[in-house]
């Protein structure tokens, strides 16, 4: 089937994205039926942009009315925090109390740090019989509430570049995205990597401990953030201006926060440790937007993105 988009459209494809407003030139060829990310942003998938041309990808159009300024995405970073702040729960406490480990957690937690504690409990299900997949079906029931999905999905379909910064590991994170078909909307995830060894899940820490540990006091010796966000800004194009907006609740997400220029943008979780240490630092560069609710997030979020302006940044 042939339609022909009048609507204002962005279209993406490989690291570039298009604008053309209101372009009646272009005829689309969609091979799926819309599909409604929102109440507000329609996503079809294209095969091509005009005959012939052989360009594919990926194109999303929305009315104008809602989203005025598509081409004010482009170099926007949005930087999420996974554990209270994308997921309401904490993954790792998920874990433990669903399978059982609470109490031999607690008996190790004051011996060991929080790192190579989540590894041993690894091990430890393996001692009880306990599988990878039995791991995942577990994470698999972590609850993810329907706004934040929608803001994930909604910002990542404005063009805006989506990653993840956090202390959890890569195992529990990729199989909860994965679940909830959001993995795809993430450019990057910043987390401790995972391996399975002779059917042990094992958990190691970001920053490899035979390098010598950051100078940080700020963060735990496994992973500093402030130095993820370094890193982030250290890849992105020079030719590019970006700004980025960092989600995040914890201790752990304040040294990324102190690392935020004027044109960027912190979303701490109100009467959670960023928010309280925020509240009480005045060296904090970027605008804050405290947000107590995912419909608040999501609302929040997806005004930010809506009214940045790129150019106007100015740090
Ligand atoms: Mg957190
Ligand atoms: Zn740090």
């Amino acid at each position: 089937m042939i339609r022909q988009s009048v609507l204002t459209a962005m279209i993406s494809w490989d690291s570039s994205t298009y604008n053309h407003a209101s372009s009646n030139s272009l005829v689309f060829y969609p091979t799926t039926e819309p599909s409604f990310s929102s109440k507000q942003a329609i996503s079809l998938q294209f095969d091509s942009v005009a005959p012939g041309s052989g360009i594919t990808g990926r194109l999303s159009c929305y009315s104008s009315p809602v989203f005025p300024k598509q081409m004010a995405f482009q170099g926007i970073v949005v930087i999420f925090d996974f554990d209270r702040t994308l997921i309401d729960d904490d993954s790792d406490r998920w874990v433990v109390t669903q399978m059982e480990l609470t109490e031999v957690f607690n008996q190790l937690r004051p011996s060991l740090p929080w790192n190579t504690l989540m590894d041993r409990m690894m091990k430890e299900l393996y001692l009880r019989g306990k599988t990878v997949d039995d791991i995942a079906n577990c994470l698999r029931k972590t609850p993810l509430d329907s706004h934040i999905i929608a803001a994930i999905k909604a910002a990542h379909s404005l063009g805006c570049d989506m990653k993840i910064v956090s202390d959890a590991n890569q195992f529990f994170i990729e199989t909860i995205l994965e679940q909830h078909g959001l993995l795809g909307c993430f450019s990057e995830i910043f987390t401790n990597p995972t391996l399975v060894d002779e059917g042990v899940l094992r958990i190691l820490p970001y920053h490899a401990s035979t390098s010598s540990p950051h100078a940080c006091n700020l963060c735990p010796s496994n992973l500093c953030k402030g130095l993820v966000l370094e890193s982030i800004h250290a890849s992105a194009p020079k030719s590019k201006k970006q700004r980025v907006i960092y989600l995040g609740d914890g201790r752990g997400d304040f040294c990324p926060t102190l690392k935020l220029g004027g044109g960027d943008f912190v979303m701490p979780r109100k009467n959670y440790p960023l928010w309280d240490l925020i509240c009480s630092n005045p060296k904090v560069k970027a605008e804050v937007h405290e947000w107590s609710t995912a419909k608040g997030l999501e609302k929040i979020l997806l005004h930010l993105i809506n009214t940045t302006p790129i150019k106007a940044k100015n740090f």
